[in-house]
């Protein structure tokens, strides 16, 4: 879509009333997207856009340099790079799932209410993928086109991609992660990235359901298998496990179920998933306690800065886990000795 000079400046006087009268009302505040002025660095050099018709999700990369994608093959000769639509084409199917399957999408949760593009950089120096937690427009960057954004940076050089990768999905289900809490705790954050990413590879959980060790029955316990551990998934996939006893068929439009990437393979490996109303539910009530630590501190509801990652809000995250399981009535040994953790 392109703008004329007349809708433009519509547009622009729209937003300034509009700014203006939440200044003056001072009313709950919208939060804004501020400005990354950089200049430098791998996003000014990802020169090239592909954007899945659409989607909102615009994909930048380059074919030559540093960050060059390894993989420049073109089979379907459309002058795209088929690594750079797949890369697409996975973050698009995920999240239409993940969106059907109960999840609110990023683009529509408060925090992110000014972006209106998902960004995917190609480009990650160092790891296979990041999140962003913060919206922002690129004013020196002419290829962004002003436009806010969220972010997710993935390498230009996974082997074999898409393979039997999902680090898009993952990284993208962190996005999702981003919209409804503040808190940023890894036991919390990166198993059920792990848990989610799952919906388009095969199986749902890791470890396997019935693998994993029964839930913590105490504090210390608590403390030494979950709350100190970066990657806890046996806690999380006991949860999915107790909370949804057997892989549901996803029920996706057959369109989306059988999306494939462009050499024709399936970007949903099975037509499974587990848990997952669970698990929106966790992340609805997370949202709740993220506005009551932001009211209770004075901090800013989206800029607690290093707070995010702090131990102190363990326990509260806990209480919200076990209200959630309290909740859904399923009860047997094992979850009243986990709910009795205090
Ligand atoms: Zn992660």
């Amino acid at each position: 879509m392109s703008f004329s000079p007349k809708a433009l400046k519509t547009t622009l006087a729209l937003s300034f009333s509009g700014l203006f009268f939440i200044g003056s009302a001072n009313s709950q505040s919208i939060n804004p997207c501020p400005d990354n002025r950089l200049s430098t660095g791998f996003i000014p050099t990802l020169t090239e856009k592909y954007e899945l018709e659409g989607s909102g999700i615009r994909v930048f990369y380059i074919r030559s340099g540093e960050s060059q994608i390894i993989d420049q093959t073109d089979a379907n000769s459309n002058g795209v790079p088929d690594y750079v639509e797949n890369v697409a084409r996975q973050a698009d199917a995920a999240r239409k799932a993940f969106n059907l399957l109960g999840f609110r999408d990023p683009l529509e949760s408060a925090r992110y209410r000014a972006a209106s593009y998902i960004d995917i950089n190609l480009g990650l120096n160092s790891g296979n993928g990041l999140a962003y937690s913060e919206p922002s427009t690129y004013s020196a960057v002419p290829q962004r086109g002003g436009a806010c954004s969220i972010r997710i940076d993935i390498s230009s050089k996974l082997d074999k991609f898409p393979g039997s990768w999902s680090v898009v999905a993952h990284e993208l289900f962190h996005l999702y992660q981003y919209g409804y809490t503040e808190f940023k705790r890894s036991w919390l954050l990166e198993p059920t990235a792990n848990w989610a990413e799952r919906v388009i590879r095969v199986g749902s959980l890791n470890p396997a359901p019935g693998a994993a060790r029964p839930l913590p029955a105490s504090m210390a316990e608590m403390q030494s298998q979950v709350f100190t551990q970066s990657f806890p998934y046996d806690f999380w996939s006991r949860l999915a496990s107790l909370m949804d006893e057997s892989d549901e068929d996803m029920h996706l439009p057959n369109d989306l179920r059988y999306a494939t990437y462009t050499d024709g393979t399936l970007i949903f490996r099975d037509g499974f998933v587990r848990g997952f109303s669970f698990l929106s539910t966790v992340f609805q009530s997370l949202e709740a306690e993220s506005t009551i630590v932001s009211n209770l501190n004075g901090w800013p509801p989206y800029l607690w800065g290093a707070n995010q990652s702090s131990e102190s809000h363990d326990v509260r995250i806990l209480k919200v886990i076990q209200r959630t399981v309290s909740r859904t009535g399923v009860r047997n040994y094992e979850i009243d000795s986990f709910l009795a953790i205090e």
